[in-house]
């Protein structure tokens, strides 16, 4: 089992304003470069479901993928959501910090007999898919039963035979998963000694005490690997929202990887109302002209979730 949270001392719980404590919410933003209008929209997606329900948002710095992460860029994001008017409650926790609760759930998987060592390098695995034909990117099992002998592990990976996952998501509707025709047994402890992002976010929300996860729907098909992981380590699965992603015109997620541009936090209405158009929410063009508290209080009063868009792409205006 993992520590109860009302044990972890680490998220600062206990300096919390009175609030909602039945509704907490986060945002989970990797510092991977500077944000950018795809990430605005999530941000405030899940900032307003949790503020009209007078609720906790919480800040959780995702840097578990270290050699991904971009010097300076967690302290500016951090800068950027202040920027924004996007407060948030208690203190940020880091993933580059929780290395000890990673290890005790997958101490706790392996416990349970579902983790298991895969010596398999990238290659071996792609030539074992090809070599029977199955799906590109789905472990074909080699390691399930039985370790080579005389082979190192290299990763962790999670048995996921006889998986099938449905969840109801509030925008996007129900949405099932075969996880092992689907993706496979995946990898919890990567190659190079980190714990994979799957397993961090399940501890994280688990210790957290999040309700509700609004996300953007480029991570919809790994919330059933997560309600899989929550199950097996006997913590609550929270209800999911899954926003609609920001494209470009080609079609292309607005991401730091794609350089989307990034958006000036020294005139922030602008981006906030179209972000806020964008989720379906009817912002009158006054908007543009109000201060920053008088934007969200009308933003916090007039949100509707129902009229977010159910689609898991909308090209950016
Ligand atoms: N860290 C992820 C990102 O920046 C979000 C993960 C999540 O919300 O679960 O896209």
């Amino acid at each position: 089992m993992l520590v109860p949270y009302s044990s972890c001392a680490l998220c600062g719980i206990f300096k919390y304003p009175a609030s909602n404590m039945d509704y907490i919410g986060r945002f989970a933003p990797s510092p991977t470069g500077p944000l950018h209008f795809g990430s605005l929209v999530a941000a405030v997606g899940s900032f307003l479901q949790a503020r009209s329900q007078d609720g906790l948002w919480l800040v959780r710095m995702e840097d578990v993928d270290r050699p991904r992460e971009v010097p300076s860029a967690a302290d500016a994001i951090l800068r950027w959501l202040e920027a924004f008017g996007l407060h948030w409650d208690g203190k940020v926790v880091y993933q580059s910090r929780r290395d000890e609760a990673y290890s005790a759930a997958l101490r706790e998987l392996e416990r349970l007999g579902i983790a298991y060592g895969c010596v398999c390098s990238r290659k071996e695995v792609a030539d074992a898919i090809t070599a029977i034909g199955g799906t590109p990117g789905v472990y074909p099992g080699n390691c399930r039963t039985a370790t080579p002998v005389g082979r190192q592990a290299r990763t962790v990976r999670v048995n996921v035979a006889g998986q099938q996952i449905t969840f109801e998501d509030q925008v996007q509707g129900t949405l099932a998963q075969e996880l092992e025709c689907d993706v496979g047994d995946f990898v919890i402890r990567r190659a190079d000694g980190l714990f994979a992002y799957q397993l961090a976010v399940v501890v994280d929300d688990a210790e957290q005490g999040i309700t509700e996860v609004v996300r953007g729907s480029d991570l919809i098909d790994s919330t059933p690997r997560q309600i899989y992981l929550q199950r097996l380590l006997g913590v609550p699965t929270p209800s999911y929202l899954h926003l609609p992603v920001v494209v470009d015109a080609s079609g292309q997620k607005l991401s730091k990887q794609t350089h989307a541009p990034p958006i000036d936090p020294l005139t922030p209405l602008a981006a906030l109302v179209r972000a806020l158009a964008l989720l379906g929410q009817h912002p009158p063009t006054e908007l543009l002209r109000v201060n920053l508290d008088e934007f969200w209080r009308w933003a916090i009063e007039h949100w509707e979730a129902t009229h977010i868009p159910a689609v898991k792409k909308l090209t950016c205006p």
